[in-house]
């Protein structure tokens, strides 16, 4: 059964009190979520008893760390459904998961002429790769628009597809507006089209449960950081005849079968990517957040933070003059609640709240173009994991009651009464 409560105890840091002896209401879970002891035991418990380089050692010690690392291989082939740990390549995180398509695809795949197609709500990470790429050869970037109420506008997408359009690179669910794009629904155009489809899952793969193989989408990245597990571990999910054409990404190590002094062979998949090595320690306490994760079931973790947005949205209502971004359906954009008034900026609402330990965000949260269509230069986001409670939801309320008391009083109150002799 979910328990909020007896889940928070897995998490040191919950326990921790901000400023003045304040409890912390950990609110800026699209940023980084927290790791359970579990995992920081995990981290622990493999530099105490396994530490070697992994694949190569014929000693004790080299092939237990090797077996716990390709252990979280499979794991992770369950966790998103792939069709084989060939396709699980390990990065660093999600953006360079994404630079690693930008870099392979070019030439192998991409050609001077050809046409990438990303959407108005990509992250930087889904937006500087292919500028970089543009920078190499003679493409363009187009951009599928976003409709007034904060979705993909999908027919404008059909008609933006050419038979140019060689990638298609698309983010799940988008870490501003949380909204959820329709993935199958776009692999069907791309498929049509022979384009080729990645998603950018780092704001869903943690928060729903996701199969690969079902999305019909040819890559997918993600981040373990973004779900309990440690930082500088990426995922890419790549389907295997792909992975195979493209060559390989960083050179050394790991990654080849075969040097002479004349050149060299590149290893099997999906070590043909992994240069170097690896992130050992953090990818087996990765392992370790997967299964926490899925102890406590994606369902589950999709409810409760569904339950909480419900929540927090009908507490925002007493703030009638904030403006919300994101889809009006909140099923649409459950977890991300981003918001901003003309009258005191989201930097200050984030100062003030902090003060009475609620963490959320403010800024352009990596995403520049999105804030110039949506006319801002900074929103403030809220964004919640399954540890969430709706008590901090009341604390969050009651702590951006007292940031407009604080700041605009007078103003939010002209702003409150404008509103309302418009209506
Ligand atoms: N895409 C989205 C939608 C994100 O929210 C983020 C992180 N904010 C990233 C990509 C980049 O993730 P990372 O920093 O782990 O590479």
């Amino acid at each position: 059964m979910f328990d909020v409560n007896k889940i928070r105890k897995d998490f040191k840091i919950l326990e921790r009190k901000i400023w003045d002896n304040k409890p912390l209401v950990y609110l800026d879970n699209a940023a980084t979520t927290q790791k359970p002891n579990v995992v920081i035991n995990s981290l622990v418990s493999y530099y105490e008893n396994y530490n070697a380089n992994i694949h190569r050692g014929v000693h004790k010690l080299a092939e237990e760390a090797t077996t716990l690392y390709e252990d979280v291989r499979q794991k992770i082939k369950d966790f998103i459904d792939a069709n084989s740990t060939a396709e699980i390549i390990f990065t660093r995180n999600t953006t360079e998961s994404i630079n690693l398509l930008a870099y392979c695809l070019d030439d192998s795949i991409i050609k001077d002429g050809d046409e990438i197609l990303l959407t108005e709500m990509e992250h930087h990470s889904n937006i500087v790769p292919w500028y970089l790429l543009r920078d190499r050869r003679n493409i363009t970037i187009k951009f599928t628009p976003i409709t007034d109420n904060h979705e993909l506008d999908y027919n404008t997408l059909e008609k933006l597809i050419t038979k140019k359009t060689k990638i298609v690179s698309i983010t799940h669910k988008s870490n501003v507006l949380g909204t959820v794009n329709d993935i199958q629904r776009i692999a069907k155009i791309t498929k049509a089209n022979n384009s080729i489809l990645i998603v950018d899952a780092a704001q869903s793969a943690p928060h729903m449960k996701i199969s690969f193989q079902d999305l019909g989408c040819d890559f997918l990245a993600f981040s373990s950081h973004k779900m309990c597990g440690p930082t500088g571990v990426g995922i890419l999910v790549g389907k295997k005849e792909l992975l195979e054409k493209m060559p390989p990404f960083l050179g050394g190590g790991e990654m080849i079968r075969k040097v002479t002094f004349d050149g060299f062979t590149t290893n099997d998949l999906p070590w043909k990517y992994e240069a170097g090595t690896p992130n050992i320690a953090d990818v087996i306490a990765f392992g370790t957040a997967i299964d926490y994760i899925e102890k406590i079931g994606l369902e589950n973790i999709y409810q409760h933070e569904l339950k909480l947005t419900e929540y927090a949205f009908k507490k925002l209502k007493q703030f009638d003059f904030l403006h919300i971004y994101g889809p009006k359906e909140i099923t649409k954009r459950a977890g991300i609640i981003t918001f901003s008034n003309p009258v005191v900026h989201p930097h200050d609402i984030a100062t003030i709240i902090d003060q009475d330990g609620v963490a959320i965000r403010a800024g352009h949260h990596c995403a520049q173009p999105l804030m110039k269509k949506l006319s801002v230069s900074a929103t403030a986001r809220a964004s919640f994991y399954f540890y969430n409670t709706p008590e901090e939801v009341d604390i969050f309320i009651n702590a951006l009651n007292k940031a407009f008391d604080y700041f605009a009083v007078g103003a939010c109150k002209e702003l409150k009464q404008g509103v309302k002799s418009k209506k």
